[in-house]
């Protein structure tokens, strides 16, 4: 239901869930977070309220300037810390968090599983990583084209991998997904308050298309990788 991602040289954990507070009124079940640090992807999800994340971050923090956050509004697999988004492949390598609903996730999990890939999750966006992960072959933005294109469905997406710590792609077909501009670091969300506290500076996604967010770029683009110019939208209003 909601999404926040960052990149730049805060701590991510704090801006997701800050991100994330601002994203509660639209309702949820469960929220996580997954953030990279050193090659390593730290990946904390949990059933119930956004309190219950900030909590175990408390106890168990994942430092890292990396990171993608959800707040989960379950429409396929019940509310549980395993259905809870983030949500990784086999490996632990990619994480992907998700807004919507994959129509024929059935018909992927099939494929993924006579190609030795196995879901843990109920949910139908737990095949969207495996997916990737199938399709991975050094080139992360390439990969994310690929499984995409296999999709059918509404979603927006956040992805990050270990081996391209650099890089967070967001990408959106039917389901909202803002990139917020910064100095030295940059976002996306969901939503326009997300990211107000940080900055006003906005690009509004449309339909097919994807970001690759960098801390001091970012890269606009349809699925089929074809460039795209887009006005940046300063948001003149408060929440
Ligand atoms: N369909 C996904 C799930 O049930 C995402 C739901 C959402 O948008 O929060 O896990």
């Amino acid at each position: 239901c909601g999404i926040v991602g960052y990149i730049g040289n805060r701590e991510a954990s704090d801006i997701l869930v800050e991100g994330l507070s601002k994203l509660e009124y639209r309702g949820y079940d469960s929220a996580g977070v997954a953030i990279l640090n050193n090659n390593n992807l730290g990946l904390r999800k949990y059933k119930g309220r956004l309190q219950i994340l900030k909590d175990n971050l408390e106890k168990q923090p994942v430092k890292g300037n990396t990171g993608i956050g959800h707040t989960r509004w379950a429409t396929h697999g019940e509310p549980s810390d395993k259905n809870s988004h983030p949500h990784a492949n086999t490996s632990g390598n990619i994480a992907v968090v998700h807004n919507g609903i994959i129509e024929n996730y059935m018909e992927i999990k099939e494929k993924l599983k006579v190609n030795g890939y196995n879901c843990v999750s109920e949910t139908d966006t737990e095949v969207i990583a495996h997916l990737i992960d199938m399709y991975y072959e050094n080139d992360l933005v390439e990969a994310v084209q690929k499984a995409v294109k296999e999709l059918e469905g509404a979603y927006a997406l956040g992805v990050i991998n270990k081996e391209n710590p650099d890089k967070l792609i967001a990408v959106r077909k039917d389901s909202p997904l803002i990139i917020g501009i910064g100095e030295d670091e940059n976002f996306i969300a969901s939503d326009i308050p997300a990211v107000l506290k940080y900055t006003r500076n906005i690009f509004i996604m449309e339909d097919g298309e994807m970001a690759i967010v960098r801390k001091n770029d970012i890269t606009l683009m349809t699925t089929f990788g074809r460039p795209v110019e887009k006005e940046v939208y300063t948001v003149n209003w408060d929440v």
